[in-house]
């Protein structure tokens, strides 16, 4: 199952309330966290089969996945640390 995440860089100001991740009934297609080094954003990709996760501002295929359960990323605005929270942790 999957659920809701706010992103928080404390040293720019930077953040995104909800950014959903995981997955509803189905396993497929699932939401996971990443972050873009080329439009500077965090946010979800789609994830389905061998099909690549695009950024969904900038459409850039680099982008690094990341683990909502982690709680120390770095900040694609300003590369210090932030802070990760799952907000709410069930959807469907
Ligand atoms: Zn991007
Ligand atoms: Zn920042």
């Amino acid at each position: 199952m999957g659920g809701f995440v706010s992103f928080n860089g404390m040293n720019c100001g930077y953040s995104e309330e909800r950014i959903g991740f995981g997955h509803g009934k189905q396993p497929e297609p699932y939401l996971q966290l990443y972050k873009c080094d080329s439009c500077k954003t965090v946010g979800s990709a789609r994830i389905q089969g061998d099909r690549k996760p695009l950024c969904s501002g900038c459409y850039n295929e680099n982008i690094e996945l990341l683990d909502p359960k982690d709680n120390s990323i770095p900040c694609p605005k300003c590369d210090t640390s932030a802070v990760i929270k799952v907000v709410e942790d069930t959807w469907a």
